[in-house]
């Protein structure tokens, strides 16, 4: 018999969420409900911040956007890794925005300090507001005190995105969430994230001013108060400004609240299989894990390693068609944004070199890591690398 074919990715459900959303269905309400608000209770939790849901991810940082600059009449400019899924630099685009792009660090591929100083020193009197967009890339956090400080150097506002990261802490004990000196969080419940719901996504925030904004933006800006009588009437309303509908459906927010309190129980079953990962290919030649240690508090999003594809004389492809022919499907995170067409117009001005991203990228692939994995899928994906690494003749003749 053929062995299951393994996905990168696969939310984990049971007979909880079927019950909520049978629930959901028999109350007739579908949208505007008690669901949404039970989620954003399980993720302020989670967070360590008031949080507030929207449709995605996208819309998250899409909102978030909006509501930072729609006051600001100078130019804004939005910075992120060029290893970062192309969600916010397009909404910034959306918005029109300017979007520079830095490198990462080879270690974790979380966003260098070091080649975003060089980037805001060069722009940042260009500029009336600039957003600095650190990724937790697949689970790990950045160095977000390296990132505060120079935010605050070059006046600069933290907005996290931590799509991979909900339930993730800083340290080992702050969650992601509730940095201190962050304007906003972000997430998506999209369903390979660590809490899915099917689509959705959150913005968690202390500022009590931006989260009534999102609120209200989520909605159309549409207030309860008439705008010529002043009156609570069951009926008239007033739109102040122009918004949209972002809400999350009670069905996904229904989802999204059964997976929230486990994500605790489902995080710590993913460290297991990335520790057992990290046993079997630690010491490897010609492939690395992201990041190379172990890491206390990381959301375990992902779990992406860097094949030395030169050292191993194959492609990409020749990577993932192997890992395929074994049923196993990698996934790739991310095309590096200066390659995407869509923002290969960033001038240099608003770029770095990105030596460290382009000698990543050939080989990154992201392995299998969810939930309900067993030992022995683990293992079957650790043998497929093995076999890679051992049995490139280009490799043994090298190593
Ligand atoms: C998933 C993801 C997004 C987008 O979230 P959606 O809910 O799919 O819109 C944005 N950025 C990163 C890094 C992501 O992983």
């Amino acid at each position: 018999m053929a062995e299951p074919e393994l996905p990168y990715a696969r939310p984990h459900w049971d007979a909880e969420e079927a019950a909520a959303l049978m629930t959901t269905l028999e109350s007739g309400f579908w949208t505007n409900g008690g669901q949404v608000l039970r989620f954003e209770e399980e993720l302020g939790r989670l967070t360590g911040a008031p949080t507030v849901t929207v449709s995605s991810g996208t819309s998250a940082v899409f909102a978030l956007l909006h509501a930072l600059g729609r006051s600001v009449s100078g130019p804004k400019l939005l910075v992120s890794p060029a290893l970062n899924f192309a969600a916010a630099p397009a909404s910034a685009k959306l918005l029109g925005w300017d979007v520079a792009l830095c490198d990462v660090i080879a270690d974790d591929l979380t966003v260098c300090p070091a080649s975003l100083a060089e980037l805001l020193d060069r722009v940042h009197l260009d500029y009336a507001r600039i957003v600095v967009l650190p990724v937790h890339y697949a689970g790990h956090s950045a160095d977000m005190a390296a990132l505060s400080a120079l935010c605050e150097r070059y006046g600069a506002d933290l907005v996290e995105d931590a799509c991979h990261a909900i339930g993730g802490t800083y340290d080992g004990t702050l969650p992601v969430g509730s940095w201190l000196t962050s304007v906003a969080a972000y997430f998506s419940f999209h369903p390979t994230k660590p809490v899915a719901a099917g689509e959705g996504g959150a913005v968690s925030t202390t500022d009590p001013a931006l989260l009534r904004e999102l609120r209200a933006l989520r909605n159309h800006n549409m207030s309860p108060v008439d705008a010529h009588t002043g009156d609570h009437d069951p009926w008239p309303y007033s739109i102040p400004a122009p918004g949209l509908n972002l809400r999350l459906s009670e069905f996904n927010a229904a989802v999204g609240a059964v997976q929230a309190g486990r994500a605790e129980e489902s995080r710590l079953e993913r460290a297991r299989l990335a520790a057992r990962y990290h046993e079997r290919l630690d010491g490897l030649p010609f492939v690395r894990a992201v990041p190379g240690q172990r890491r206390a508090g990381s959301a375990h999003h992902l779990f992406p390693v860097v094949f030395d594809v030169e050292g191993l004389g194959m492609s990409k492809k020749d990577l993932l068609d192997t890992f395929f022919s074994r049923r196993i499907r990698c996934q790739v995170h991310y095309t590096p944004l200066h390659r995407l067409p869509a923002f290969a117009d960033i001038g240099p001005r608003l770029t770095t070199s990105f030596t460290t991203v382009d000698t990543a990228f050939p080989g990154l692939v992201s392995l299998p890591l969810w939930r309900g994995m067993t030992d022995d899928d683990c293992d079957r994906v650790a043998d497929a690398v093995a076999g890679i690494v051992h049995g490139s003749t280009h490799a043994r003749g090298r190593a």
